[in-house]
């Protein structure tokens, strides 16, 4: 099962991708989580990547591009895999796209999980009292949604056009368990 979700920070895309990639046992790929695991090198990548996701913009395609390609290769995913936080932007995106064709990558299911500004705003200060991520303050969630609703809910327009029929819109507003079983629920029947 090869799936793509997209959603803004703080729509629980994540937590969704966490468990349904230990219930059908497939990798989670978060591109967030990747480059958080960078930093711990704590070398000059790592305090370059420091920076940019501190204050909320993106890390520069040129990272982000050769992690993706190569972990879609790796073994690891060759009986699926659940992309969260890429593509980002329409670089990535074209990029992505060439790249699963070239590849004969063929996705099964697209997911955008849709949420109102003011509801993430305050998942995300509720994830900041427990995670204490670096980014999830006022100021950075507000750069955090514009890049969001700028140049990464485009592309799940873009994708809702090129993957008829394998693209659903999810009301993460909802329970958690309620988004859950209308996965499943999709999953059954895709
Ligand atoms: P996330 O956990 O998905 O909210 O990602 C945390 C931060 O990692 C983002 O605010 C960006 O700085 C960076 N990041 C994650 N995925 C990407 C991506 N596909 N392109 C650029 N930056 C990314």
């Amino acid at each position: 099962m090869k799936l793509i979700l997209f959603g803004p920070p703080g729509s629980g895309k994540g937590t969704q991708a966490s468990l349904l990639a230990k219930k059908i046992n497939i990798p989670h790929l978060s591109t967030g989580d990747i480059l958080r695991a960078k930093l711990n090198d704590n070398d000059e990548l790592a305090q370059e990547l420091s920076k940019i996701m501190s204050s909320g913009n993106l890390v520069p395609d040129s990272v982000l591009n050769p992690i993706v390609s190569e972990k879609l290769l790796s073994n690891e995913c060759k009986n699926g895999f659940i992309l969260d936080g890429y593509p980002r932007n329409i670089s990535q995106s074209d990029f992505l796209i060439n790249f699963l064709e070239k590849n004969k990558i063929e996705l099964d299911l697209i997911i955008d999980f849709t949420a109102d500004t003011e509801t993430v705003k305050q998942r995300i200060l509720e994830r900041a009292k427990i995670e204490n991520r670096s980014d999830d303050n006022l100021d950075v969630i507000s750069t955090r949604l514009e890049k969001y609703f700028n140049e990464t809910q485009p592309l799940a327009d873009l994708f809702k056009l090129k993957f008829t029929g394998k693209f659903i819109e999810i009301n993460a507003m909802q329970e958690i368990s309620k988004i859950q079983s209308e996965i499943q629920n999709r999953l059954e029947n895709a």
